[in-house]
Parts: structure tokens; C-alpha cells; sequence
């Protein structure tokens, strides 16, 4: 019997996972001058067709130049607050910590959202961003980057931990990750997971996430104990 360890860091995804999004997309549809809940049934026919908001802009607003707004979004957005924080992110993390494992955010975000993230006061050992790491998920080089910033030469000690399965579910498992996808927020709702592909956990969102790496931990060592005592019996044979 083989039993994979329990990965011992756990790697989180930012948007979605940690942030929700919700004010990201309402401040677009305010610059896009149509409702909210108008352009997020669009976003969300996009994210069906494999696509993305550079697909469900153009469609409610074809005359808005939306490339040209984003400095004004920003400045309405205003950064990650606290009120963004899912509310079952600090619960998750702290039990993490407290069964002693590492805790990075690492997700697809520009440089200046380090400082918010910081500002929220998370339970994390370690936070960085794709700007910072000069590469984006899903390439493999992101995924890369993070295990050198970490440290870490066995990718399998790591859990990452994403809302997307083609950003976060498929090339972390290519990296040789142990993968969480999070069903949450528009992809995690609509991706479908290629037939092959088999995370090692799914969930709705972050609450169980501590509880069972603590049974995949526990299950690992009582089938050591059980491959033991196979082995004792054979012995005393
Ligand atoms: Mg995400």
C-alpha cells in the first residue's frame, strides 16, 4: 500500500480563495454603466465558454473603452479591505498554523496588492504575488518560483489551494503539487474538471480544509502502523 504524505505547507490562491471578488466586479459594472447582476450573468456565460472579462466587457459595453478605465477602477476599488476577507479564511489558516503547518498566499496580482494583503493582518508565514515572481499561472515557471522563494525541493509537501482548474488546479499538479480546488466565485462554480484529473480534495470552501489534512495525516501514519503490524505478522509466521 502507497500513501502519499500529507503535504506539511499549504499554498493558497488569492482571488477567490482568500478575497472576494464580489467588489471587484461591481466597481466594473458601475464604469460599464450596466447593473451589476447584468454584468456578472455575462461574466459568468463567458467563464462557460472559456473565456473571461475581456470577453463579457466588450459584450454589455461595446463603445467603453475598458482598458482605459482601469486606472479609475482602481481608484474606486481602492485595494483589498477587510470586509473582502472570506469569512472563513482567518478560522483556516489559524487552525493550519496551529497544527504546525506552513501557510503562503501566492496567487496571479499586481505588486501593489502585497501591501493590502500585509494591512489585513492575515495568519500567514509568507504572502507574494505573480508581479513579484516576474511570472503568472499558469505557467510552470510560477509555480517554480514558489517552490524556490520556499525552499521547498519536494513540490509534494505542498498544497496548493485554488478556485480555477486551469490556473491553479492543472499546473500545480503538473508541478508535482498535491491540489485543492475550491468550488467558489465564478470559476470555481463553472470550470469542469478534465475527466483524468482527480484533485486531492475538493471542497466548497476552506472551513474542512484543516480537518482533513489533519486525516490525510493521520491516515498516512495509521497505515504505516497497519503495514507494521502486516509485516510483525508475517514475521511471527
Ligand atoms: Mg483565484
Amino acid at each position: 500500500m502507497s500513501v502519499r504524505s500529507a503535504p506539511d505547507v499549504v499554498v493558497l490562491d488569492i482571488g477567490e480563495i482568500v478575497i472576494d471578488e464580489t467588489r471587484v466586479w461591481t466597481v466594473w459594472a458601475e464604469l460599464l454603466g450596466v447593473s451589476p447582476a447584468t454584468l456578472m450573468a455575462v461574466l459568468g456565460a463567458a467563464v462557460s465558454q472559456g473565456g473571461d472579462h475581456t470577453d463579457a466587457f466588450p459584450h454589455v459595453a461595446p463603445n467603453v473603452d475598458w482598458a482605459a478605465l482601469e486606472g479609475e477602477h482602481e481608484s474606486r476599488y481602492g485595494g483589498f479591505r477587510a470586509e473582502d476577507v472570506y469569512a472563513d479564511v482567518v478560522p483556516a489558516l489559524s487552525a493550519l498554523r496551529g497544527a504546525g503547518r506552513r501557510v503562503v498566499l501566492a496567487g496571479n496580482q499586481p505588486a501593489r496588492r502585497t501591501a493590502q494583503l500585509h494591512a489585513l493582518g492575515l495568519p500567514v508565514d509568507d504572502l507574494v504575488t505573480s508581479d513579484e515572481l516576474g511570472v503568472e499561472k499558469p505557467d510552470p515557471a510560477f509555480f517554480a518560483a514558489v517552490l524556490a522563494r520556499l525552499g521547498i525541493d519536494d513540490p509534494a509537501r505542498v498544497l496548493y489551494v485554488g478556485d480555477r482548474v486551469d490556473n491553479d488546479v492543472l499546473p500545480a499538479a503538473a508541478a508535482g503539487m498535491a491540489t485543492c480546488w475550491v468550488t467558489r466565485g465564478p470559476w470555481g462554480q463553472l470550470q469542469e474538471l478534465p475527466e483524468d484529473t482527480e484533485p486531492d480534495m475538493v471542497l466548497e470552501g476552506l472551513g474542512e480544509l484543516p480537518e482533513l489534512l489533519d486525516a490525510w495525516h493521520a491516515g498516512v501514519l495509521d497505515a504505516d502502523v497497519e503495514a507494521a503490524a502486516a509485516a510483525d505478522a508475517k514475521d511471527d509466521a
